[in-house]
């Protein structure tokens, strides 16, 4: 089944609901900018976006192709010591300027940046985006949530998704290597998002689709076999994992929820970024964290399954506060309501792990083991050693024990932590 199969259409399912994702036109292919003009023949008033990197890509041909459509033109600088474009109040405020009354789309070139904010403000101005992508890096083309950075801190806005998604193969080989391998890891940890979906449907009776699952896991086990191909940037392979971060974007809405694609290997990478701008400290790009916390996850999982059966450590509130505190700096005092709002410490669910304890370990079974993953990531041209040289042990440590508390979300590491995590960890931490 193809991409189109699965989208702009109602799709009854056997798991009770009937799912849907409209995105207009999806064109992922050789000289797919030739489409342009037929794909957006509605529109005549277009806001382009690009910033100094994306724009000599294929801006001038964009232009070419549109003529007067494109009425306006916002190129984004990057800020003084900022290596990239931030989705922040600045630039949401550079594109704000050059919308005019008559602006009905905001068409970005770029990749997670551009389309992020081309999303975020034509959601607030009700009208539409759509995104020329220019590397294969994440899987947040289709989504409609949009990672921005507001006053400092790292949100994920409800948005759209965009009306037109483009990739057009010649652009997206030529895009650089780490962002080509960042694109392949974040959906290497769809091994570790489907385990936690699945172990949480267990444990809280959480919403499940077999069906959705199945696609995501068919997709994972695709692009993974493609590894050495999207390394060397085969134009089949480049399209094929393009195409895969488009449908897996597009399952979060078929089910309405981030479950498809994001589970423990999410929480660390949002960890390394949260504390990264909390500290001044570098991250690596999200999928390449995402595919790095995707190892640690399944080290964590053969831990917990290699126990006949569980016994539980637990810490008192006052120590998990200091925890807090001393690795989330002024934060934590909004993750300590998060996480009392949300009732996981208070409400703990070690009886339903004892009854269930076959089961438990039968899903952990059947994610990949870490050996796997870093096999995986390695034929993908990784060098694994980057990961503890950038972060070091101990930080790693810390986000084993509370990068979940940053979400109200289950995973795996809720259940890592309801064994292992007691005050003699903590001590660790707070020594
Ligand atoms: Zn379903
Ligand atoms: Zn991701």
């Amino acid at each position: 089944m193809s991409l189109h199969d699965w989208i702009n259409k109602d799709i009854v399912c056997s798991c009770g609901r009937t799912h849907r994702c409209d995105i207009e036109h999806v064109v992922v292919e050789k000289n797919a900018l030739a489409r342009l003009p037929e794909c957006l023949a509605k529109y005549n008033h277009i806001l382009l976006v690009a910033d100094e990197n994306t724009y000599p890509l294929c801006g001038e041909k964009v232009r070419e192709l549109l003529g007067a459509k494109i009425e306006q033109f916002c190129l984004l600088t990057t800020e003084p010591g900022e290596p990239h474009i931030v989705p922040n109040e600045t630039a949401i405020g550079a594109i704000e300027q050059s919308l005019t009354d008559e602006t009905d789309l905001i068409l970005g070139i770029g990749s997670g940046v551009i389309n992020d904010l081309c999303k975020y403000v034509s959601f607030y101005h009700h009208i539409e985006s759509g995104i020329i992508g220019t590397a294969p890096s994440m899987d947040g083309y289709a989504s409609s949530g949009a990672a921005m950075i507001l006053k400092g801190m790292k949100v994920t806005a409800t948005t759209h998704a965009p009306t037109l998604i483009m990739g057009d193969t010649d652009i997206l080989c030529n895009a650089p290597i780490g962002m080509i391998r960042s694109g392949y890891a974040d959906i290497i940890g769809k091994y570790s998002a489907l385990c936690d979906w699945k172990l949480s449907a267990l444990i809280n009776n959480e919403y499940f689709c077999q069906e959705i699952y199945d696609l995501v896991m068919d997709r994972t086990n695709l692009i993974r076999s493609l590894a050495k191909d999207i390394r060397d940037r085969k134009p089949e392979a480049i399209e094929e994992l393009m195409l895969d971060l488009v449908l897996i974007g597009a399952c979060l809405t078929l089910v309405n929820s981030t479950r498809p694609g994001s589970g423990s290997e999410h929480h660390l990478s949002h960890y390394f970024e949260i504390t990264g701008l909390i500290y001044g400290e570098p991250f690596f790009f999200h999928g390449t964290d995402v595919g790095y916390a995707t190892i640690v996850t399944a080290k964590l999982r053969e831990e917990v399954r290699a126990l006949a059966e569980p016994t539980f450590s637990t810490l008192s509130d006052e120590t998990r506060e200091k925890c807090y505190q001393k690795i989330y700096s002024h934060l934590w005092t909004e993750i300590r309501d998060l996480q009392n709002e949300a009732g996981r410490y208070a409400n703990p669910v070690n009886e339903i792990y004892k009854e269930k304890w076959a089961e438990v370990v039968a899903i952990l079974n059947e994610c990949p083991t870490a050996d796997e993953i870093a096999t995986m990531l390695t034929d993908c041209d990784f060098d694994l050693s980057l990961f503890e040289a950038q972060y070091g042990r101990k930080k790693i440590r810390n986000g084993v024990w509370f990068a979940k508390d940053l979400k109200d979300r289950y995973s795996v590491l809720w259940l890592y932590d309801a064994i292992f995590c007691g005050e003699k960890e903590a001590a660790e931490i707070l020594a």
